[in-house]
C-alpha cells in the first residue's frame, strides 16, 4: 500500500499535478501588474498558488495635485488593499515613478525577487512600449532572466538552480514586432475580481487617468456605479490572433465562448517551455 501512495505520488509529481508553481509578476508602477495580469493572478490564487507583484517603481509621479512621498505612501496602501482583494502578495520598490533606468543597482533588486521568490514563472512588460519606466522594467526584467541562476552575482542571495520562464505582458506597440499571443488566460471567472482589483488603485482608475485622458467630468461619483465605468472602460474586444490562441488552449466551443482574457508570450531568454510544461504551469488551460 505505502509502495503503492509512493508510486502515486511521483506519477502526480511527474504530472504536475502537485507542483506549487510560483509565478511573480513585474510592472513599473503600482497598478500595471494590476491591469496586465490580475485575472491570471486571481485564478492561481484561487488553486493556492504564490503569486507576488512587484512594482519597480513606487508610483510618485503618477497625480495631477499629489506627488512624492505623500503620493507614494498613498500608492502603496491601494496596492496592498488590491493584493488583498486577489490574496497575492504586492513589493513596492522605492525607485522614483518618471525616473526609472535599467542600471546595475536595479538589476540586481529584480535578481533579489526573483531568487527569494524562488519564481517558475515570471511575467514582465515588453521593452518597447511608450513609457520609458515600462522600456526600462522590460529590459530589466530580461536583464535578469539568465543572472537569477549565476551563484557569484549578488552573493548574498542563493541563486536558482532552475530558469524560470519569463512571460511578456500584452500591449498595442507594433515596433520592432507586435506581440504574439502564445498563451491566452480565460478570466471570465474572476472578472468582477480583476475590476475590485483596479478599483483598489483611486488615484489612477478614477483621478490620474481620466485626467491625463482630459475625461475626470465622466468618472462617475458613485462607488457601485463608479466600478461598472471602470469595467467598461478597462475591457475590450478580443483581436483575432487572442482568439486564435483561446481557441487553441480551451478547445474551440470554449475559446469561442471566451468574454474577457489576459494573454502573455514566451520571452526567448528564460525556460523555454513546450505545451505540455505551458498546461502544468498554467493549470487553467487543462
Ligand atoms: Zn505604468
Amino acid at each position: 500500500m505505502k509502495g503503492l501512495l509512493i508510486m502515486l505520488a511521483f506519477a502526480a509529481t511527474l504530472f504536475g499535478q502537485n507542483e506549487k508553481i510560483r509565478i511573480i509578476a513585474f510592472g513599473a508602477h503600482p497598478d500595471d501588474c494590476d491591469i496586465r495580469a490580475s485575472g491570471t493572478a486571481a485564478l492561481f490564487a484561487k488553486m493556492g498558488y504564490a503569486v507576488k507583484f512587484v512594482s519597480v517603481t513606487n508610483g510618485d509621479a503618477g497625480h495631477q495635485t499629489m506627488r512624492g512621498a505623500e503620493l507614494a505612501s498613498r500608492r502603496l496602501g491601494e496596492a496592498k488593499e488590491s493584493a488583498r482583494r486577489l490574496g497575492i502578495q504586492y513589493d513596492v520598490l522605492d525607485n522614483h515613478d518618471g525616473e526609472l533606468l535599467p542600471t546595475l543597482d536595479v538589476r540586481k533588486e529584480i535578481i533579489k525577487e526573483i531568487r527569494e521568490w524562488n519564481a517558475d514563472v515570471v511575467l514582465s512588460p515588453r521593452p518597447n512600449d511608450y513609457h520609458p519606466d515600462h522600456r526600462y522594467t522590460g529590459v530589466l526584467v530580461q536583464d535578469a532572466a539568465y543572472m537569477v541562476v549565476v551563484p557569484s552575482v549578488v552573493p548574498d542571495v542563493p541563486p536558482l538552480r532552475k530558469n524560470p520562464v519569463f512571460l511578456y505582458y500584452e500591449d498595442r506597440f507594433q515596433r520592432p514586432n507586435p506581440f504574439r499571443s502564445d498563451i491566452a488566460v480565460d478570466i471570465d471567472s474572476v472578472i468582477d475580481q480583476k475590476i475590485d482589483a483596479l478599483d483598489a488603485h483611486v488615484s489612477q482608475f478614477y483621478e490620474w487617468l481620466p485626467w491625463v485622458d482630459g475625461k475626470l467630468a465622466e468618472v462617475p461619483k458613485d462607488p457601485a456605479e463608479r466600478k461598472a465605468w471602470l469595467k467598461r472602460v478597462r475591457t475590450s474586444k478580443i483581436s483575432a490572433p487572442v482568439r486564435a490562441s483561446l481557441v487553441k488552449w480551451y478547445g474551440p466551443q470554449k475559446g469561442n465562448a471566451v468574454q474577457y482574457y489576459e494573454a502573455f508570450e514566451i520571452c526567448e531568454y528564460g525556460a523555454q517551455p513546450d505545451e505540455a510544461r505551458i498546461r502544468q504551469l498554467f493549470p487553467m488551460l487543462r
